[in-house]
């Protein structure tokens, strides 16, 4: 029988974005994750209409539909910047990435939510990041954004559930809005999914602020920091602080059927072999 789960990574894109369903395919994934430019640049070239033509092919060749791939912004953009040329900045950035998913025909793209960098106060930020959201909505269409809930190192804003679902609020196209759970983010900011009671009780947190259905997409990766240490530094499946039993939790969770599931462990080296590791914690259904 076929795994419900759609299994990935965060693929590599140098040599171009066309390259990234042969990379995703190469690890026997069934989603993926990707940014759509140099990530740590502001400014780069367009796309190609070749590049953009090969993608949606290679898309459609190797059977990931765009339901399963996710795009991630790069890691400059802060959509609650304090002075006004980086948050311009930032909204520039964030909305050319979104036009380049709706070129590349992606549906979905994983922002970090913004951060206040000891220069405002938190209300004020995630009013800043929501109207930052706004500003992008109103210029595109079809691409939803997903928030992806963080660790809280530094001055990361969306570590609590409350911090996502008051962007939430403020948004005022919401149908365009998802989230990331990124769970060694969670373990780090003190949500538990370690072992059956934790995992329900996060879960029911989860959908008591933020609504279950709102969920999109997860980033599985272990934690190398400890629970609620606010620290972001991802293990390997199984070799981290969050352990083996929570991803077969995860794994084992009819709920969490058919969203992409990316990993963005350390090596990438090893990504076929804990693709392959998650399937096998699924009772009975590993094909
Ligand atoms: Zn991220
Ligand atoms: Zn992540």
């Amino acid at each position: 029988m076929k795994s419900k789960k759609k299994l990935g990574a965060h693929i590599s894109i140098a040599g171009g974005v066309q390259q990234a369903p042969l990379n995703a395919a190469a690890i026997g994934a069934s989603a993926f994750g990707m940014f759509v430019k140099n990530q740590r640049q502001w400014k780069t070239g367009l796309l190609s209409d070749e590049s953009i033509r090969v993608f949606i092919e290679r898309c459609a060749q190797y059977g990931f539909s765009s339901a399963h791939i996710v795009a991630h912004d790069s890691y400059l953009i802060n959509l609650g910047h304090p002075e006004s040329s980086g948050l311009a900045k930032s909204r520039h950035a964030l909305l050319d990435e979104v036009k380049r998913c709706q070129q590349l025909g992606i549906q979905l793209i994983n922002i970090h939510p913004g951060s206040h960098l000891r220069l405002m106060q938190i209300d004020r930020c995630l009013r800043r990041i929501a109207a930052s959201l706004n500003h992008i909505l109103g210029k595109t269409h079809s691409v939803k954004i997903l928030l992806e809930n963080t660790a809280g190192q530094g001055s990361n804003l969306g570590y609590e559930f409350e911090q996502l679902a008051e962007i939430i609020s403020q948004v005022e196209d919401s149908s365009r809005i998802g989230v990331c759970l990124d769970t060694c983010h969670a373990f780090a900011a003190g949500y538990d999914f370690r072992d059956q009671a934790s995992y329900d009780s996060t879960w029911k947190q989860f959908d008591r602020i933020i609504g279950r259905g709102r969920l999109c997409a997860l980033h599985l990766n272990d934690a190398k920091s400890a629970f609620n240490s606010r620290v972001d530094r991802h293990a390997a499946i199984g070799q981290g602080f969050l352990g083996i039993k929570a991803f077969s939790l995860l794994m084992n969770d009819p709920l969490l059927d058919g969203l992409p599931m990316i990993l963005e462990t350390p090596n990438s080296q090893h990504w076929r072999e804990e693709i392959r590791l998650l399937y096998e914690l699924q009772r009975g259904s590993y094909d």
